[in-house]
């Protein structure tokens, strides 16, 4: 038995000891309304939460992830493990120009003075525009590569004469960073991209070495189109690359270095956060966010839980339309006060009420009605596919989601280069335009500390306009 354990959070399926991992639950059946999520679990009497100091994220916090375990258990040393990352991340480096290191987060003084907050509180950046490939998305990406990678070795796959490509659907940083992470594995990778990408992303997805299939959207045809067509080549036996934990399970691991870089700086600054905002578009960064926090916790970190918020455009808020309906259930359950502070997920009758949100997924999370148009386009998924990580995230700490209109969606972006001199686009500054909203309301004090993520570049030196459907999906 190792310390981590792959089980499908939607219908209890585990992977047997010793078998290779998967991304996706095979127990699913397509029609079964089941969410089913491939999630790596902890096992706290047997580990520890890191405290190293090596700046590579996936080798700081390597006894976390799955692969990990799979490969010492099959008789790699702790060294052999530690050189694979470091292959893997000086193949990234070759392509990218950068490899993965831990990623800037501090108080802004200047952001936390405009939006009035206290020197007691404040608001806290953690900026990803300069990772790999210039977003979040790459962790997500190479946390998936790692499992492949040893994977491969535990179970001594043969090359085939036709290896399965990776595939991915998206227009923009998730694409970005999946081709920048494929190439440095040099495995072929397949790109889902819908008919308005921007020219741009589409030529260095090419020089990357991506195969590229625009998918046009159809009308009356509610959903993506690009990520119907993912479904249709993960079905034909390409490996789903992407920052979907539905469809890539593993991802979620890979995104979690982010919340445990944030563990960390807490843990070393002896403060604690009172809320975190994050924007959601298929809703993997906030799941990784706030699933490595809660994992840290189970590890004994001692990092209190901060409020969820995940944050949505008007254009496309299929997450809060979830969220009310879950709360909505629980109140039956538990009473009208259920959901107003820090709800006990391992309660019985909250517990009962998850599962069955788990087995009766379309009750819940359905695609968006109409296309949705936003100045923050990577936030603008059709689903949230992890939306149920995100709803027990928001209901165990006391957190709830956030919808923004466009201006306030532009105003953020405005504040955050302008305080920061951070170079954040639209839809990574989108999490701030959250925290703008409930701060105009009153309902953050001054006294708070809180903090929001710069998720990705800007891309070019225009904004894109109000409406166009481009960046990435958060
Ligand atoms: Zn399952």
């Amino acid at each position: 038995m190792t310390p981590t354990a792959l089980v499908c959070a939607g219908c209890g399926w585990r992977l047997p000891d010793g078998d290779p991992a998967v991304l996706r639950c095979p127990a699913a059946i397509a029609g079964d309304d089941i969410d089913h999520v491939v999630t790596r679990v902890l096992e706290p009497s047997r580990l520890s939460y890191p405290t190293g100091t090596e700046p590579d994220p996936f080798v700081r916090y390597r006894t976390l992830s799955h692969a990990y375990h799979a490969g010492r258990a099959a008789g790699l040393s702790d060294a052999d493990l530690v050189a694979l990352v470091e292959r893997l991340d000086s193949a990234v480096a070759e392509v990218d120009g950068r490899g993965f290191r831990e990623t800037p987060f501090a108080r802004s003084a200047e952001l936390s003075d405009r939006l009035h907050f206290s020197a007691t509180g404040g608001v806290w950046v953690k900026d990803e525009t300069g990772n790999v490939s210039g977003s979040h998305k790459a962790r997500h990406l190479m946390g998936t590569l790692i499992e492949l990678e040893v994977a491969d070795i535990v179970h001594a796959a043969q090359p085939a004469a036709e290896p399965a490509p990776l595939a991915i659907a998206s227009c923009g940083n998730a694409a970005l960073a999946a081709a920048v992470v494929a190439r440095a594995a040099r495995r072929h990778l397949d790109v889902f991209i819908p008919d308005h990408a921007d020219p741009v992303v589409v030529t260095r997805l090419r020089d990357l070495g991506a195969r590229i299939e625009v998918c046009d959207r159809e009308p009356g045809v509610p959903g993506d189109p690009t990520y119907a067509r993912l479904l249709d080549a993960v079905a034909a036996g390409a490996v789903p690359f992407t920052c979907q934990g539905n469809l890539d399970g593993l991802a979620i691991e890979g995104g979690e270095t982010l919340g445990w870089e944030i563990v960390s700086a807490m843990v070393a600054s002896g403060r604690s956060l009172d809320r975190l905002f994050v924007q959601v578009g298929g809703g993997a960064l906030a799941a990784s966010t706030i699933g490595g926090i809660l994992d840290a916790r189970r590890l004994g970190a001692p990092v209190d839980l901060p409020r969820l918020h995940a944050v949505q455009a008007e254009g496309a808020a299929p997450l809060r339309r979830a969220y009310d309906r879950v709360l909505a259930r629980l109140r039956e359950e538990l009473g009208p006060e259920a959901g107003s502070g820090p709800l006990d997920l391992d309660d019985p009758r909250a517990a009962a009420v998850l599962a069955d949100a788990a087995r009766h997924r379309s009750a819940y999370m359905w695609p968006w009605e109409a296309e949705p148009h936003s100045v923050a386009g990577g936030i603008l998924d059709d689903e949230t596919y992890d939306w149920l990580a995100v709803v027990r995230g928001m209901l165990a700490s006391g957190g709830f989601p956030v919808v923004v209109d466009e201006v306030t969606l532009v105003a953020a972006n405005d504040i955050a280069r302008e305080s920061t001199g951070i170079d954040v686009d639209h839809t990574g500054s989108s999490g701030l335009a959250g925290l703008l909203d409930l701060r105009g309301r009153g309902l953050v004090g001054p006294d708070e500390s809180v903090a929001v993520l710069f998720t990705g570049v800007r891309r070019g030196p225009a904004s894109p306009p109000s409406g166009a459907r481009t960046g990435d999906r958060s």
